[in-house]
């Protein structure tokens, strides 16, 4: 049986099937039926097990995550804790509502207090999720814990668990929902997890069975035979004819730099040693995802030096934080919201809390001026002219030197020429330009098909963007992950992208298929993409 969806990446991957289970509903708050010495008793057996099969767990996985499965082990036989249960229930409570109520005000605690402490929210969150699916007789959500290496199914991944897959035991990951560009796809792809995304057929394939993953073609075949699993391997080969590590250049020399994705500065050393020449996008919203309150000048100060000094006289393109959507920051509230990915995200968010951004500009120019790294800072969602000039100027006002937008509202890149007579730069954020111009939730499997950053439609956004580069003579790159697809990078250069941002385990396949093309054949690609009239035909004429 094959199965279609979005690939990410041009892998292949062959394993057993394991479902991912569905996370758990919040235990309703509802008065106790059962006394309170049972329900207390049911509670504490909870705990024991847990922790009994976490201290088993931690004993298997050896190596660092020992010490950490432990931790989390005695978490549950803590004596505040369980007393803390005990009370709710004799006030009333359920064994799974007092459990979940316990859990949560130490979690609350930890993000309370910021910092390391605040890193533990997330595995005490997950010990507490364990001893309610246990009172309910349910699997424990999150990555399953089976021996060897498996292809996971999810309905979707959070981003912490997507971010905590381990690449050792994964062998490839199949969503039902999201697209290319959702952000689980975006980890899996940093991570170099094999991933098909948007299989919202993926349903009935049964654990256990094995599955073939080819995210080069976007397909699963369930069950495939020997020859299926050989051919596929030999397309594998035959996409793997790398270049040395260099620089990003075309066939005629022109140089096209190959800048690093990263969420965190301790990703910057992999980026490195990948040839990233630059770093093209920091998302510094994932520096911060679990704090609830702002962090301060000093420790985003901190953070950012870190990283500009592993990079010494190269550029290194920090976004300022886009919170909203699918990346809500505690800190940076925009309260209820029928649709967030139409609502206070990314500049619209930060100008309402302006003291935030100006913290965290504050601290890049510090930053900045303590090492030797050429920093850029830019700001995410900006619609208009208008809106790249309150950045800019509140940009250079806070100290930092070069101030740029990202073009991801369709607004933006109508609106090009005015834009660049004010950014010192433009970064393309194709995922999102993609999501707004075919009004495609990147989020959601069912409409996966439509967010294609091949079609057309974007592709002449793109090229207003590098029309308007060219006149202003100012810089326009791509740190969307059409920049990762090493034949629409080829397009995008022929519209006028002049440096590409992305993955770095993306950078061999685009350094590889760079090398094939003039800047002249880049052009002459990009002029038959821009005259299709549907995404696959210009994927189509581009491949002839
Ligand atoms: C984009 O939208 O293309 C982008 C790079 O930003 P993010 O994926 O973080 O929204
Ligand atoms: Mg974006």
């Amino acid at each position: 049986m094959l199965l279609r969806g979005v690939g990410v990446g041009r892998g292949i991957a062959v394993g057993p099937v394991v479902r991912m289970p569905d996370p758990l509903p919040e235990p309703v708050d509802e008065p106790r039926t059962a006394a309170a010495d049972v329900e207390f008793s049911r509670a504490l057996a909870a705990l024991g097990d847990v922790s009994r099969d976490l201290t088993e767990r931690a004993r298997r996985a050896g190596g660092e995550a020992e010490g950490v499965i432990l931790t989390q082990s005695m978490m549950t036989q803590d004596p505040a804790l369980i007393d803390d249960i005990h009370s709710r229930i004799d006030a009333g409570g359920t064994a799974e509502r007092a459990v979940f109520e316990a859990f949560s005000s130490v979690r609350q605690m930890l993000l309370a207090l910021g910092g390391s402490p605040a890193d533990r929210a997330v595995d005490i969150g997950d010990v507490g999720q364990r001893v309610i699916a246990r009172l309910r007789g349910v699997e424990p959500p999150g990555v399953p814990d089976v021996e060897g290496p498996f292809v996971l199914i999810a309905g979707d991944l959070a981003p912490a668990d997507a971010a905590a897959l381990d690449i050792g035991q994964v062998l490839g990951l199949i969503t039902l929902g999201g697209g290319p560009t959702s952000h689980t796809a975006i980890l899996a792809r940093s991570k170099g997890i094999v991933a098909v995304v948007g299989v919202t057929d993926a349903t009935g394939i049964v654990p256990g069975t094995t599955v073939l993953l080819d995210a080069g073609e976007g397909t699963v075949t369930v069950e495939p035979t020997a020859e299926e699993i050989t051919a596929a391997r030999e397309r594998l080969v035959a996409r793997r004819v790398a270049v040395p590590m260099g620089p990003g250049t075309l066939a005629d020399g022109t140089r096209i730099p190959l800048l690093a994705n990263i969420g965190r500065p301790s990703e910057a050393a992999v980026a490195r040693d990948l040839g990233a020449e630059g770093v093209g996008l920091v998302r510094t919203e994932l520096m911060f995802m679990g704090a609830t309150i702002a962090p301060t000048v000093a420790e985003q100060q901190a953070e950012y030096r870190r990283l500009f000094a592993m990079f010494p006289g190269k550029r290194v393109v920090v976004r300022t934080l886009d919170a909203g959507s699918d990346k809500p920051l505690e800190f940076l509230p925009t309260g209820p919201e029928e649709n967030p990915a139409l609502g206070l995200r990314g500049i619209r968010a930060t100008r309402m809390h302006e003291d935030v951004l100006r913290d965290q500009l504050a601290a890049l120019a510090a930053a900045d001026a303590e090492t030797d790294a050429e920093v850029w800072v830019m700001a995410p969602m900006v619609a208009d002219a208008e809106e790249a000039g309150y950045f800019v100027s509140l940009a250079r006002e806070m100290g930092v030197q070069v101030a740029g937008v990202m073009a991801e509202v369709p607004s933006c890149a109508l609106m090009a020429g005015q834009v660049l007579g004010i950014a010192d730069f433009v970064s393309i954020g194709t995922n999102d330009l993609t999501q707004y111009t075919l009004a495609a939730d990147r989020q959601l499997g069912s409409v996966a098909s439509y967010a294609d950053p091949w079609h057309p439609a974007v592709l002449r956004l793109v090229k207003m963007l590098g029309d308007a580069g060219a006149q202003s003579g100012r810089p326009v790159g791509v740190c969307g992950e059409a920049a990762a697809d090493p034949l629409l990078a080829v397009v995008l250069v022929g519209l006028g992208v002049s440096s590409l941002s992305m993955a770095p385990t993306a950078f061999e396949a685009v350094r590889t298929e760079l090398r094939q093309h003039t800047l002249e054949h880049a052009r002459a690609l990009a002029v038959r993409a821009l005259a299709a009239s549907t995404a696959a035909e210009a994927r189509a004429l581009v491949r002839e």
